[in-house]
């Protein structure tokens, strides 16, 4: 097996708190890097680096985990940019919208939204991802779930079968007619395809007593929870999320001091999507109150073309660090740490010796300019990764 040594590492972040500075980064300077057959082998600082087949001289740079991306919504058709002119212009969002992109997807071809997957996930690993988590809940009928997680599987492992995203237009008048659907001929269409089972469970979408009844028939078939909860304003979902043991919940928006214990008493991860604040013009998550009681934060994209159609990580650290009380460090490990272990994946979000090989090269000396360094395109070059060849 061929080795390659990455040398000239200004900063190396590990994401294991036993090396380098002891931090939750373990932060590793003037440092190095062995890859073997796609996983780390070795880290240290240069100087005690070991000979290896090639090597490769960073010259200065800093290398981070891989992002992972533990919340995207990428098989879709079509986009609302003039719905977002509009709610910039002062129209308030409402979840509805979602039913514009399930008219376009269910008009699109395998070929088209296969084609618009490839496209998005590319653009993805440009600026430093390397895992992805991808929903269905664009399609909305038996064929049209089953084939948009088909089509996501073809991308990564981590899929989640979102039928219960929104009660789609012929069903309006029979919202639990659509949650029998959904947990009877949808579900057992959609399985074999999906990991994850999520549940919308807001005013507008689900109850908790329908996510519930959702969440149990996934887990009847094999398929693991998430949800959808506190976005729009307070809600039942962090405290159901909690109770049935999650892994994670996402959005948690809007949370009162009861739904912050259950998350630290449960354990389960809060995933802070900052793109959907930026572009909804809302409210912050206040990652701050969450960190200081102990809940483990993830932050991801949410990339979706209602809400947040951003695919960058770099910017969610950025807004988590500007506008939602998280030291750059802290912005960081959310991103890549906290997305493995709220995708259920220890192995990922860290380079340690036999973790995957999967890391971004930053054109700057140090993490911190992510978030120092707003809007510009500091990852120069990404390796390794859990995509499947497109
Ligand atoms: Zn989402």
């Amino acid at each position: 097996m061929t080795s390659l040594l990455v040398r000239g590492i200004a900063e190396l972040v590990t994401n294991d708190p036993t090396l380098g500075d002891r931090s939750p980064l373990g932060l590793l300077t003037d440092a190095a890097l062995v890859v073997e057959g796609g996983r780390v082998a070795w880290v240290g600082t240069t100087t005690d680096a070991p000979a290896a087949d090639a090597v490769e001289e960073l010259g200065g740079r800093a290398v981070i985990p891989g992002f992972v991306d533990s919340h995207s919504h990428l098989v879709f058709a079509g986009d609302r940019s003039a719905e977002f002119a509009a709610r910039m212009a002062g129209t308030a969002y409402s979840a509805g919208g979602i039913r514009t992109t399930v008219a376009a997807t269910r008009a699109a071809s395998d070929e088209q939204l296969t084609a618009h997957v490839a496209k998005h996930v590319a653009e993805m690993r440009r600026q430093g991802t390397t895992t992805v988590e991808i929903k269905s809940g664009y399609g909305l009928t038996v064929r049209d779930e089953a084939r948009s997680l088909a089509i996501a599987r073809a991308f990564t492992e981590e899929t989640t079968f979102l039928g219960a995203h929104v009660v789609p237009e012929e069903y309006a008048d029979d919202p639990d007619g659509y949650v029998r659907l959904v947990t009877g001929p949808m579900l057992a269409a959609a399985a074999e395809h999906a990991r994850w089972i999520d549940v919308f469970c807001e005013t507008g979408a689900f109850d908790a007593d329908q996510a519930r009844t959702i969440l149990a028939a996934g887990r009847a078939v094999g398929l693991s929870g998430r949800l959808h909860a506190n976005q729009l304003g307070p809600g039942p979902g962090v405290q159901l999320a909690c109770e049935l043991g999650l892994v994670a919940v996402d959005h948690c928006t809007h949370l009162d001091d009861p739904d912050v214990s259950a998350l630290g008493d449960a354990g389960t991860i809060a995933t802070l999507l900052p793109g959907v604040e930026f572009s909804t013009r809302s409210p912050y998550p206040d990652a701050r109150r969450l960190l200081d009681a102990g809940v483990v934060v993830a932050l991801a994209s949410d990339c979706n073309p209602g809400s947040s159609y951003t695919s960058s990580m770099p910017l969610c650290i950025a807004l988590a660090v500007r506008e939602m009380g998280m030291t750059p460090a802290e912005a960081l490990w959310s991103a890549t740490r906290g997305g493995a272990l709220a995708l259920a994946r220890d192995e990922l979000g860290r380079l340690t010796p036999g973790s995957p090989a999967h890391y971004a090269v930053l054109d700057a000396p140090s993490s911190v300019h992510l978030a120092y360094r707003p809007g510009v395109p500091l990852v120069v070059d990404v390796r390794g990764g859990s995509y499947s060849p497109t």
